[in-house]
């Protein structure tokens, strides 16, 4: 069986506080690489790009370090590392933003290590779309790109999101965040208008509603697990797509990828994500539980064939 396929992730390293009805978690380790990455390290080696400030100490970064993750790519530049602050509601699907402080991010030019460039497979994680863009066009043809964002880019930089969107393979996003960008309040409708603009494979997540894949082939959809005890959404998007990207990762070391497995292994990843603040629950996970879980999404949307009188 051949190896899989290493990941170049280039996103947010942040300290995140968040308030939900279960609880606050401040300054906590956060970020959509960092969250990303922990997932996708199951399935795949990972190679992070991006950055901190001088505030972030050795004890921040352990997660990831426990984790196998190359940071290589990580520079520690002067000043404050990227902060977000956010809540939730009842509606867990959606937070609302209190503070977003790009602080080192805002003057960060992406440092790729030589050995990097030639990585197979490359996610965009959610970031500024210009920073996005630098990494893609520095790579040497990889074989999958994916790309993600949020509303802060999509109002913030149209413009130079829709570059991205004509330059990856693949694009994920929350529902609200595809109606933003395409002003398409059909789900469907949105998700074609998505891949008219470049890539040919989107995906929708719908937070407790699970997800909606568009590909070549048809709609696909994954329901989230139904959790009793669900602490913090904050990082489900991010850790799906690195249950997502690592089964693609692990699908191009054999041949096809294929999208409706790895669909099911970034909604596995998600409800791990979502049972604990941070990194907590995801530190602790073993290839077993990972297992455990794929089995459960089986036995849960595992139908009989249609009878026929
Ligand atoms: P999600 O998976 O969508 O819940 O992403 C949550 C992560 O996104 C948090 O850990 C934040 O640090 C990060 N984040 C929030 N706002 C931004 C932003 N504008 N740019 C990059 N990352 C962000």
């Amino acid at each position: 069986m051949r190896e899989p396929a290493p990941i170049l992730v280039v996103g947010s390293v942040a300290l995140d506080t968040v308030r939900t009805p279960f609880g606050e978690a401040v300054e906590a380790l956060g970020g959509s690489a960092t969250h990303f990455s922990a997932a996708a390290s199951f399935l795949t080696p990972v190679r992070l790009v991006g950055v901190v400030g001088q505030d972030f100490t050795d004890e921040h970064l352990r997660p990831l370090v426990e984790r196998g993750v190359d940071l290589e790519g990580l520079v520690r530049a002067p000043g404050r590392t990227f902060r977000w602050s956010g809540e939730y509601g009842e509606d867990l699907n959606n937070p609302t933003t209190l503070d977003t402080q790009l602080n080192v991010f805002a003057s960060f030019d992406p440092v790729l290590p030589a050995a990097w460039l030639d990585t197979p497979v490359v996610f965009l994680a959610n970031i500024d779309p210009v920073l996005q863009e630098r990494v893609v066009d520095r790579m040497r043809s990889p074989r999958l790109v994916a790309a993600d964002t949020m509303n802060y880019w999509i109002g913030s930089k149209p413009a130079e999101l829709r570059r991205v969107l004509a330059k990856v393979g693949i694009f994920l996003c929350n529902d609200a965040e595809a109606r933003q960008l395409t002003g398409r309040r059909n789900l469907v409708d949105a998700a074609e208008e998505i891949r008219r603009l470049g890539p040919d494979v989107v995906v929708l997540k719908r937070g407790e509603h699970g997800v909606l894949v568009f590909d070549p082939e048809g709609p696909f959809a994954v329901p989230a697990y139904p959790l009793q005890r669900i602490l913090d959404p904050t990082g489900a998007g991010d850790a799906f797509a690195g249950g997502f990207l690592g089964s693609l990762a692990v699908d191009l070391g054999r041949g096809k990828p294929d999208y409706r497995r790895a669909a099911v292994m970034g909604s596995v990843m998600a409800s791990f994500q979502v049972e604990s603040f941070s990194l907590e629950r995801v530190r602790s996970l073993t290839p077993a539980d990972i297992e455990a879980r794929y089995l459960a999404f089986e036995r849960l949307t595992r139908f009989p064939a249609y009878a026929r009188e």
